[in-house]
This record gives structure tokens, C-alpha cells and sequence, in this order.
């Protein structure tokens, strides 16, 4: 049994599960542009029909990158605009997983554990504060709090920060394109949460509990 491994665990889709096919038709989704529409309304002073065109065009242009085309096309501060937006209230939007705190209590005891998100810090802070799971992880990484997609440097800036061997680490998530991709190609080891079988993933898992059959009987 090897011991003390560091276990990054991305957050949405996999510390908690969506349930719609994408994060996009996700309830989280939903709130985070409604609260942005009503961040645009105020900022640029106009109404609600025209802030809905306004932001709808920012998110055609730029998929999964809104604060950067409002800040391109708006001159919005993304960061004032990233903390208001995604300050959404997790109560009643996202699901907790039965024993998911059990078996994260289990895994410290021989490995470090991180979560690595995409989201910004002021969502991965409520969810986790939510999920009351905070104490069990060694640290957060947000890619869009450092400026960094997992796909352009988040892995290797971690490895550094952490001072870890890709080998001696796991990434646990539910995208293949941010998650498994960008980990395996620096020889993190990855495991795959989704409904089938990944072909790029070294581990595929259904539900996040399965975890605890790769990690500790590896
Ligand atoms: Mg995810």
C-alpha cells in the first residue's frame, strides 16, 4: 500500500454531483447568470431586457470566459465581477453525497487532499463551507483565481507549489477536457467520475465513493 499520496478532487460534478447532462443547464449555472445580469444592470446602469441581450451576447463570444468579455467589451473589473456573481447561497442547489465526509476522513489519514476547480474562490469556499468537508483538504486551487485553466499550467504550478511528483498524485473529476487531459499529459494519475467508461482516464468510477477502491487497494 503506498502512503502519502496527494488526491486533487475537482469540485462541481464531483465533490457534489449535477445532475443535468452539463454545467451549463446546471441550477448553479442559472444563478450565477442571473446574479450577472443583475451585476451588469447596476454597473452600466440599464434595464433588465437590455442587460439579458448584453450579457447573452458575452456568453455566445465567450464560452466559460464571461469576466474576461466584460471586462474586454464593458470595461467591467472581472474580479469585482467574479465575487458578486458566483456568491451563490449552495442551500438547496447543490446535493450532498451520503459518506462522502467518511470516506474523505479515511483518505487523510495516508494522503494529502486538494481541490482543484476551475471555479472562482468565492464559490469554492461556499460550496465548501456547505458541504462542511473544508477541513479535510490541504489546500484550494482556483484556475480562475490565479489566472490559470487547468489545461494552460494549473497542474504543474500546483506540483510546484506542493512539491509533489506527478506520480505520486491523483486527479478525481468528471471532465475528460479539464479534469483527466491536462493531469495525464504530466503524468498525474487520473480517475474518470461519469456514467461510462473513460478512454483517456487510468480509472473510471461511477459514483465518488468508488474512490475508495482505486486509492486504497492501489
Ligand atoms: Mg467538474
Amino acid at each position: 500500500m503506498n502512503k502519502f499520496q496527494r488526491i486533487f478532487f475537482d469540485m462541481d460534478g464531483t465533490l457534489h454531483p449535477i445532475r443535468q447532462e452539463s454545467f451549463l443547464d446546471s441550477p448553479v449555472h442559472n444563478q450565477m447568470v442571473e446574479r450577472s445580469i443583475v451585476y451588469v444592470m447596476q454597473k452600466l446602469g440599464i434595464g433588465k431586457r437590455k442587460a439579458t441581450e448584453l450579457f447573452e451576447g458575452i456568453m455566445e463570444r465567450y464560452p466559460r470566459f464571461y469576466s474576461l468579455g466584460l471586462q474586454k467589451e464593458q470595461g467591467i473589473d472581472r474580479w469585482d465581477y467574479l465575487v458578486h456573481s458566483w456568491n451563490i447561497n449552495p442551500e438547496g442547489i447543490i446535493q450532498r453525497v451520503d459518506g462522502l465526509d467518511r470516506m474523505l476522513n479515511d483518505l487523510t489519514k495516508r494522503n494529502d487532499l486538494y481541490v482543484v476547480s476551475d471555479a472562482p474562490r468565492v464559490w469554492m469556499g461556499n460550496v465548501m463551507s456547505h458541504l462542511g468537508i473544508r477541513d479535510f483538504f490541504s489546500g484550494l486551487y482556483s484556475g480562475t483565481n490565479l489566472n490559470l485553466k487547468k489545461k494552460q499550467g494549473l497542474f504543474p504550478h500546483i506540483l510546484s507549489d506542493i512539491g509533489a511528483e506527478p506520480s505520486q498524485c491523483y486527479m478525481v473529476g468528471d471532465e475528460e477536457q479539464n479534469d483527466i487531459i491536462p493531469a495525464r499529459a504530466i503524468g498525474i494519475n487520473t480517475v474518470y467520475l461519469g456514467k461510462s467508461d473513460s478512454a483517456v482516464a487510468d480509472y473510471s468510477i461511477r459514483d465518488v465513493l468508488s474512490l475508495r477502491r482505486i486509492i486504497v487497494d492501489d
